[in-house]
């Protein structure tokens, strides 16, 4: 019987699927089993669109379908747990699979605790996660850096720390340290993201620690609750998937590579933070880059834990209407109702139109939030720090005592 904590190598034992997917088929066999066996109702997983930049979420209930969605798209910087919010009714009435990055994970966890999605009826199939690349990036550096016409690309992958493309007439790679040196390569948020396994999922799988005669052609996985354990299990003994004990030798070097990506992370969180400095300066300098602001709500409607019926940002005695530049009580409301659950996704970032580094801030603020008061947003279900407050004992004490600092509570 296959339990939580198990590690496997596993690969499908569909020779046509093993073709399409990404590292010997595992995700997508594991999904399209829990469909067959009705385990789930839906699939949701990433598919390309127009071309390799383009990403494009798809459900999946004929799993005839699902060979579709395999292979990884590191150009795919979607987040799919919001969609399952908004447009999935929170999960509530259908058992869904889905493949999850980290930040998917994450952001699943918090809209779970404010009860917007149902994690009960969600199966995850967990993938590590290195770092996604902006499309605009993408197209950006394959042009200036590798010299190739990014319509030509056929395929992209991120392996041994290279940026690497194969395209008409050969491939090409370059270290994602030097192109990240130069301002392109990950995303912002994926270079300070330190979840990297993601452990949250039911199962975390990926290419770290594949070696010798597998490399490329299994994937490693680990069993991270009992849900993904019997899914597991149950494909095996179906014979739809093949497994074989990892070697000792590629445990060490997985954990190895977990360990440097970590480290990695911990760099780019001091410079990215020690560059927007701390109190005043960080203020002026987040005044300044919001002060482009359209308030477009992008950013709003794009992030996990922003789910509010009645946004406090169109209330019109927090932020005056029809007018420009905004108010900075907008992104002052954001702050103060984000700060202590945000799971660095990027999307608020990703999807401004006035390239406002807003996940930078928001990221910056919540690590600082976390510092004091040790709540770690999207890793399990501890609530978070605004949850602690009690509204009415809090409005007594600020009359009491005058005082609306939040952090009086702990005292
Ligand atoms: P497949 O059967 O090919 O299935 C892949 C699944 O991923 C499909 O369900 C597909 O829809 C989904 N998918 C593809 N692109 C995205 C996306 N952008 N967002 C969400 N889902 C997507 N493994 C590592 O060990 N180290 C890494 O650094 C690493 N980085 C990754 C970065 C990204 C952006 C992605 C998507 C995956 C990454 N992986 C990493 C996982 C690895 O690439 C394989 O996905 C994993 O080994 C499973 O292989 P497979 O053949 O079983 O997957
Ligand atoms: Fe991957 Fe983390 Fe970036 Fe999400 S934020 S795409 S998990 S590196
Ligand atoms: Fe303002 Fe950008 Fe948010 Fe739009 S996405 S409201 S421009 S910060
Ligand atoms: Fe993601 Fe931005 Fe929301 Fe943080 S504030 S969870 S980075 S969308
Ligand atoms: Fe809700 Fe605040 Fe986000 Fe508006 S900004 S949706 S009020 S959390």
């Amino acid at each position: 019987m296959v339990k939580k904590g198990d590690m496997f190598y596993a690969w499908t034992s569909d020779a046509k699927l093993a073709e399409k997917a990404e590292c010997g088929g595992a995700v997508t066999q594991l999904l399209k089993f829990a469909l067959e066996s009705k385990a789930v109702d839906a699939v949701l997983a990433v598919r390309k669109g127009q071309d390799l930049y383009d990403a494009v979420p798809v459900i999946v209930t004929d799993p005839k379908e699902l060979d579709q969605t395999a292979g990884s798209l590191h150009c795919g910087t979607l987040l799919l747990s919001k969609l399952v919010k908004k447009y999935l009714d929170g999960s509530n009435n259908t058992r869904m699979a889905m493949t999850v990055k980290g930040c998917d994970a994450m952001a699943l966890y918090e809209l779970a605790k404010r009860n917007q999605v149902n994690l009960d009826n969600i199966l995850m199939i967990g993938v590590n996660c290195g770092g996604s690349v902006s499309p605009v990036t993408a197209r950006k550096m394959i042009k200036e850096k590798f010299g190739v016409d990014p319509d030509k690309v056929t395929k992209e992958e991120i392996d041994r720390g290279q940026f690497i493309i194969e395209y008409e007439g050969g491939h090409k790679g370059i270290k994602m340290d030097d192109l990240e040196d130069e301002g392109y390569g990950r995303r912002g948020n994926c270079r300070r993201c330190k979840t990297k396994v993601p452990r949250q999922a039911d199962l975390a799988c990926g290419n770290w620690g594949v070696i010798g005669d597998k490399a490329g052609k299994a994937t490693f996985v680990e069993v991270c609750s009992e849900k993904g354990a019997g899914l597991l299990d149950a494909a095996m003994r179906a014979g739809v998937l093949k497994t074989e004990a990892p070697d000792p030798k590629a445990l060490e070097m997985r954990s190895k590579v977990e360990g440097s990506m970590l480290k990695l992370g911990d760099k780019w969180r001091k410079k990215d933070f020690e560059a927007l400095g701390t109190g005043r300066d960080r203020l002026k300098k987040i005044r300044e880059a919001t002060s482009r602001c359209i308030k477009c709500y992008a950013c709003i409607e794009h992030c996990p834990i922003c789910y509010c019926v009645e946004c406090s940002t169109k209330k019109p005695y927090f932020v005056p209407p029809g007018e420009l530049p905004v108010s900075f009580m907008f992104h002052l409301i954001r702050f103060a109702h984000i700060a202590d659950s945000c799971v660095n996704c990027g999307q608020c970032e990703e999807n401004c139109p006035m390239e406002i580094p807003n996940s930078l801030f928001m990221h910056a603020n919540q690590v600082d939030l976390e510092k004091m008061f040790g709540h770690v947003p999207g890793k399990d279900m501890s609530l978070p720090i605004l949850a602690l407050v009690e509204e009415k004992e809090e409005r007594e004490r600020l009359a009491a005592t005058g005082s609306d600092q939040i952090f009086d509570i702990f005292k």
